[in-house]
């Protein structure tokens, strides 16, 4: 740093250099801030009764906190880059944590647009304030290499700054953003509690008018109702989750989950215990925000779950409606029937009493009595009918049943494949814990990848399904050699430039490209060199690339260049 003194004329009175200044706080204080020489700066400094009154004791104040003006800079100077560096490691950690709060916000499995907007836009708002105000003290620290007017009191108080107390009070007033920041979203986790209670009330609604629609049949043996009922209720357990009034057993289920949690990460902490004392204390100090960060993520996979049930189960209910009018219906058809019979009955036993009397009545009986038997056979009939509505209804409730536990077994291996495959790069890795994901793409490295493969590809997954795509040796099969795993939009976004990949929004270390009649892969890098295939940097382990629409097929997995050999596959498996 270039040290400069302005303005660094002489004394007018004793032509002496004014090169001084006092740096006692009363004097900052009071703004006198001129350089002076050192004589006058002691003449305004003495108590002028002591001049009048007792010459020989005059006294001089704040004389240990006269300062040349070269020595403060100096000190400035030798304080610079540690300040500096401190602002820095400020500032880092602040876009440190916004990345991590917006990428959690991505994650969010609600996909409610507008609410993902405000969530990302609260946490920018507050770090924005917070490293305009490291901005600030930035930029005091580099306009203090001149002493002038302008710059007088920046100096001072840089001069005069207990450095730990105003570190001290940087790292607590960012502490309190990062605090409000994971308070506000808590808060709006709070907010999706409230739209599930409600959600929940309409749902008992809409059971207590159920029952009510039941109740007349309640108690007619014809119907069975009362099984039809009992199954309700089991499947009502199946639910219980959602249905449940008691909202401490969803807490207890959500404590046993973190619970299970906190005991994994204790065992971890064991394992390093065992393999490296030093690392102990890191963990501790990182336990504690990937615990809450973690729970908080178990919550909102919880929270998705309880969508999809209560959907399923309002579907379930509609169809149970419907099933009900029927049967009522039926029941309708049924009850006039009984009535025809016991009015024709009563027609038969009053011809009855008028058979003896007149005997061309008897005739009539007989007519009657047919009726009478084609009667029992409706009746038969309806019978046959509910018993097929029940059977009916009993299978679809056990396929319900059964399609809820598929829906949740896929849940919970979709968000495992989230959490521990999305956005990485993987050597070696064996195929059979890729739970829950289908093979879309397996064909030798002989056989070319076209472009119409690409498209039909595209279109035969969801877009946010996760896809995990690489090489397979045909020696090992169980394994992928090489492979990335990434939303599948990251994976087929089309990219124009041979010498750059696009990075990937789930991390920082995978780079996708996909350039139309060139070639498809992906590296750890941005930079890529796409000599129709990848060829940069070969000995790097982890770049993929494949020619795209090319006579022959093949020619990157790894280190390896590989063109129409048989020895190695290309593979996707999409999980949704
Ligand atoms: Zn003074
Ligand atoms: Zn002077």
């Amino acid at each position: 740093m270039q040290i400069q003194v302005e303005e660094q004329e002489l004394c007018k009175l004793t032509h002496h250099n004014r090169t001084f200044i006092c740096t006692n706080s009363e004097c900052i204080q009071a703004k006198k801030l001129q350089l002076q020489c050192f004589k006058c700066l002691t003449l305004q400094h003495t108590n002028q009764k002591g001049i009048q009154k007792f010459k020989n004791t005059k006294s001089v104040r704040h004389l240990d906190d006269f300062t040349e003006i070269k020595d403060i800079l100096n000190n400035l100077e030798l304080k610079y880059q540690g300040r500096f560096n401190f602002l820095q490691e400020a500032q880092q950690r602040c876009f440190d944590f916004q990345k991590e709060q917006i990428q959690k916000i991505e994650k969010f499995p609600f996909h409610d647009y507008n609410l993902i907007k405000l969530a990302k836009a609260d946490v920018d708002n507050h770090i924005q304030i917070f490293i305009n105000e490291l901005g600030f003290y930035q930029r005091m620290l580099n306009e203090v290499k001149t002493y002038n007017n302008q710059t007088s009191k920046s100096i001072l108080e840089l001069y005069t700054r207990n450095d730990d107390k105003f570190n001290n009070d940087i790292i607590n007033k960012q502490k309190q953003v990062f605090d409000k920041i994971r308070t506000n979203l808590a808060k709006r986790g709070l907010d999706f509690q409230k739209m599930f209670a409600n959600q929940e009330e309409k749902i008992h609604q809409a059971d207590e008018r159920l029952k009510k629609l039941e109740n007349p049949y309640a108690s007619s043996k014809i119907f069975k109702y009362s099984a039809i009922i009992t199954m309700l209720i089991l499947i009502s357990n199946q639910f219980s989750i959602l249905t449940s009034k008691n909202q401490t057993q969803i807490q207890m289920k959500e404590t046993i989950l973190i619970e299970s949690d906190m005991n994994q990460m204790k065992e971890q902490l064991a394992d390093f215990q065992q393999e490296n004392i030093i690392k102990i204390e890191e963990i501790k100090n990182t336990m504690d925000s990937k615990l809450i960060s973690e729970i908080e993520y178990l919550k909102l996979y919880n929270q998705q779950l309880k969508v999809e049930m209560i959907e399923l189960q309002k579907q379930f209910k509609d169809m149970t409606l419907l099933q009900n009018q029927t049967i009522t219906i039926l029941s309708q058809e049924l009850y006039n029937l009984k009535e025809y019979v016991s009015i024709s009955l009563n027609q038969i036993s009053n011809f009855n009493s008028v058979q003896t009397i007149n005997q061309n009545s008897q005739q009539k009986v007989i007519i009657s009595s047919q009726d009478d038997n084609t009667i029992i056979l409706k009746l038969d009939k309806v019978d046959e009918n509910i018993n097929e509505v029940n059977s009916r209804l009993n299978n679809t409730i056990e396929e319900m049943k059964e399609y809820v536990d598929y829906r949740i077994l896929l849940n919970k291996q979709y968000f495992n494949a989230q959490r521990y495959l999305l956005g990485s790069i993987e050597l070696d890795y064996p195929i059979v814990l890729l739970q829950g994901f289908k093979v879309y793409l397996d064909q030798f490295l002989n056989q070319s990848l076209t472009q119409q493969q690409m498209e039909n590809l595209g279109n035969s997954f969801s877009s946010t399904g996760i896809a995990c795509f690489g090489g397979i040796s045909v020696k090992k099969p169980t394994h992928f050699a090489l492979m990335a795993c990434d939303y599948a939009f990251e994976m087929f976004t089309i990219t124009e430039s041979r010498e750059k990949a696009r990075k990937s929004k789930s991390s920082d270390n995978l780079f996708w490209y996909y350039v139309p009649r060139i070639s498809i892969g992906f590296a750890p890098q941005e930079k890529v060199h796409l000599y129709l295939a990848d060829n940069y940097d070969p000995q790097d382990p982890k770049r993929f690339s494949i020619w795209l629409d090319h006579p022959q097929g093949g020619k990157r997995i790894g280190n390896q260049t590989l063109i129409n050999t048989t020895e190695y596959k290309m593979a996707l498996y999409v999980i949704q």
